[in-house]
C-alpha cells in the first residue's frame, strides 16, 4: 500500500452558496415543489465546522436536521461560468462532504412568511465539513454515492446521478448572479432521508466512489445542546 497523503483542511471561503431542492425524492418527503431554476441561499463562513473541532451545536428548543450533501471547492475565480463539464473541470479543484443543518421550524416559518432563510440555515457550527477531496479522486461527481448515519444507522444513501440540475448548470446559476472566487464553496444539494437529530448523537457522513469511501471525505461529530446565543422556543412563545 501507497502512504495516504496527509488530510488537509478545507481553506476558509468567503462565499458558501447551497442550492436547495434539487433531488427529487427530498423534494417531495418535505412537501416543497420543484424549481423550474436552481435556487440557492447563503451559509455565513463562520458556521464551518472543521474535523476535530468539537460538537455540532444545537441552538435552545430547534428541531435540528441533518442534509448530507457534496461540495464543490472553486481553485479559482469564476465569474459567468458556462453550463458544461470543462467549466466544473476547469474552476473545481476539489470536493467536499459537508452537512447542510437546519433548523426545520424556523424553515418552514420562513417558507410561511416569506422570510430569508438567515436564521434556519446560519448558527454557529451548521456547517460540518469533511477534509478536501482533491479532484483528481472523483472522476465523476455524478456517480458517487452520499451517505449519512446518525448513531450508526443509516438515514440517507444515494447517488448524485439524482440531481436534477447537474453541476455544471449549479455553477453556470451561482455565477450568473455573482462571481465565486477561489475556496469558495457551492453546496449541491441533499438526498432523501433527512431528518431530526439531538443532543448526544452521533452523526457520521462520507463518500462512496466505485465502492471504496474515501478517507478525506469522512465526518463524524456529535450534536451537543448549545446553553447560550439564541433561544428558539423564546421566539415561538
Ligand atoms: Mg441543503
Amino acid at each position: 500500500m501507497s502512504a495516504a497523503a496527509p488530510l488537509r483542511r478545507l481553506a476558509r471561503p468567503r462565499t458558501i452558496a447551497c442550492i436547495g431542492r434539487n433531488y427529487a425524492d427530498h423534494i417531495a418527503e418535505l412537501g416543497n415543489t420543484r424549481p423550474r431554476e436552481p435556487f440557492y441561499f447563503l451559509k455565513p463562513a463562520t458556521s464551518m465546522l472543521h474535523p476535530s473541532s468539537g460538537a455540532v451545536l444545537a441552538p435552545r428548543g430547534a428541531k435540528l436536521h441533518y442534509e448530507v450533501e457534496l461540495a464543490a471547492i472553486m481553485g479559482r475565480d469564476v465569474d459567468e461560468a458556462p453550463d458544461t463539464d470543462e467549466a466544473v473541470a476547469k474552476y473545481v479543484k476539489g470536493w467536499a462532504v459537508a452537512i447542510d443543518m437546519t433548523a426545520r421550524q424556523f424553515q418552514n416559518d420562513a417558507k410561511k412568511r416569506a422570510l430569508p432563510w438567515t436564521l434556519c440555515k446560519g448558527f454557529k457550527t451548521f456547517l460540518p465539513v469533511s477534509h478536501f477531496i482533491p479532484a483528481s479522486k472523483i472522476r465523476d461527481p455524478h456517480d458517487v454515492r452520499l451517505f449519512l448515519r446518525v448513531n450508526g444507522e443509516t438515514r440517507q444513501d444515494d447517488s448524485t446521478a439524482l440531481m436534477l440540475f447537474r453541476i455544471p448548470r449549479l455553477l453556470q446559476h451561482v455565477t450568473s448572479v455573482a462571481p465565486l472566487e477561489e475556496d469558495d464553496l457551492l453546496l449541491t444539494g441533499t438526498p432523501k432521508g433527512v431528518g431530526e437529530v439531538r443532543a448526544g448523537d452521533v452523526i457520521e457522513a462520507g463518500i462512496v466512489v466505485d465502492g471504496v469511501e474515501l478517507e478525506e471525505g469522512r465526518i463524524e461529530v456529535v450534536v451537543e445542546q448549545r446553553a447560550t446565543g439564541y433561544n428558539c422556543e423564546a421566539r415561538e412563545a
